[in-house]
């Protein structure tokens, strides 16, 4: 079977080692003109982690990240209201949550493929479906047929308007500014994410290297068609909060600080038509708020390449039926637990959040979180 797949992000390239693993020959098609070299941090659950010790076949990366254990959150004052453990006592977890750099990510699953297996400056500009094949033809005038198409090309897909036009990612009305800063203070914890809530906004922080002091922010808000903060509005937005976590983004440099409005989709629509089928933020892109958008996107593409691999009956349109089956409900239930955190981290009415507010929309989160691919 000739597989492309659309999209050299995290998803797209953890997929082609998948398939790969799986024994299916596959192609990456990246319209970037080579591989990413900048990014912040990202926060890998341990669903995802042991889909990631499955991908990148030994333990060995578990050196590059930090691990987290505890999402803390805190009021204005940074006094904690609510600590979530990451493995709840019971549900035998086997692998720890843990912080990325987005880089050090991109390298590990860049070095598992081979030369060839990624073709850079090949954006896909148009599909058609030939019924046997699908036909794929790039910016740079090339065209190729192939067995099976993967759109892994982000929020603002182009394969998703061939799958499903109508799905249309929306404005979520949050802006979200990303910083890396070595930075060290007692109130910041090294096992444990911190989150520092103020009205209708938050600061969230990790440590990515504590032998480093090296630590990545995140602070979002609502735009309300205003223009983006720069770090001195961050600073005055972000006033009450504790002087610590403003010393953090002021040292942070400006050209370090990563800023854009936050768009999401809500997963409803066709996951596949035809020959070509969905996978990662191009289908599910969700709010931040629990930093579970790529481990959906993992677990989604381990699903995709179980189907693809355990199917007998000689149709690729049942694999992929029993791919959506398997991903589109859990995903879209995942989505609304994070839009409903959302709201009550940023859209209702100051004092709102509290550890009984928080613990039912975690106990969801756990649940679905805990009928993982492993
Ligand atoms: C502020 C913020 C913080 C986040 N923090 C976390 C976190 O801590 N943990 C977490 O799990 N998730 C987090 N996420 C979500 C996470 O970043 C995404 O879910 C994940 O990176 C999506 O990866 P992807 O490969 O699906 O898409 P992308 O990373 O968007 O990759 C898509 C790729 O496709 C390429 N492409 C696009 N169009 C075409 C085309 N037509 N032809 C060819 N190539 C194309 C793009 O150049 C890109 O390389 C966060 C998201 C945001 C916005």
């Amino acid at each position: 079977m000739r597989i492309a797949i659309i999209g050299a992000g995290l998803n797209g390239l953890a997929c082609a080692i998948m398939l790969k693993r799986f024994g299916l020959e596959c192609t990456v098609f990246e319209r970037g003109q080579g591989p990413r070299d900048s990014g912040t941090g990202i926060y890998v659950w341990p669903q995802a982690m042991q889909v990631l010790r499955f991908v990148l076949k030994n333990r060995d990366f578990l050196g590059r990240g930090q691990p987290i254990e505890f999402l803390d959150t805190h009021d204005k004052q940074g006094r904690l209201i609510h600590s979530q453990p990451v493995r709840p006592e019971g549900l035998g977890i086997p692998a720890p949550a843990m912080m990325f750099l987005r880089t050090e990510l991109f390298r590990l699953l860049a070095a598992s493929l081979e030369e060839g297996d990624i073709r850079y400056g090949m954006g896909c500009e148009r599909l058609e479906d030939l019924g046997d094949q699908v036909r794929v033809t790039f910016g740079n005038g090339q065209v190729a047929d192939f067995d099976l198409l993967i759109g892994a090309d982000g929020v603002s897909s182009t394969v998703r308007s061939f799958v499903d036009p109508s799905m249309i990612p929306y404005d979520t009305g949050l802006v979200a500014s990303r910083g890396v800063v070595a930075f060290r203070s007692p109130l910041l914890h090294a096992d444990r994410c911190q989150i520092f809530t103020s009205t209708h906004s938050r600061v969230v922080t990790y440590p990515l290297n504590e032998a480093t002091s090296l630590r990545y922010w995140f602070a979002a808000y609502q735009h309300r068609n205003q223009p983006l903060l720069d770090r001195a509005g961050l600073l005055e937005l972000f006033a009450p909060l504790p002087e610590e976590l403003l010393r953090m983004i002021g040292v942070t440099e400006e050209k370090d600080i990563l800023t854009h409005k936050l768009k999401a989709l809500t997963g409803e629509g066709h996951w596949f038509r035809g020959r070509v089928v969905m996978l990662g933020d191009s289908i599910h892109a969700m709010l931040p708020t629990l930093g579970y958008g790529l481990t959906l996107g993992l677990e989604n593409g381990f699903m995709l390449a179980q189907a693809l691999v355990g199917h007998c009956d000689n149709s690729l349109e049942s694999a992929l039926r029993r791919y959506e089956l398997r991903a589109a409900q859990r995903s879209r239930d995942m989505l609304k637990v994070m839009r409903d955190m959302t709201d009550l981290y940023y859209f209702e009415r100051e004092g709102e959040v509290s550890k009984a507010r928080l613990t039912p929309i975690v106990q969801r989160f756990h649940h679905l979180a805990q009928s993982t691919v492993f």
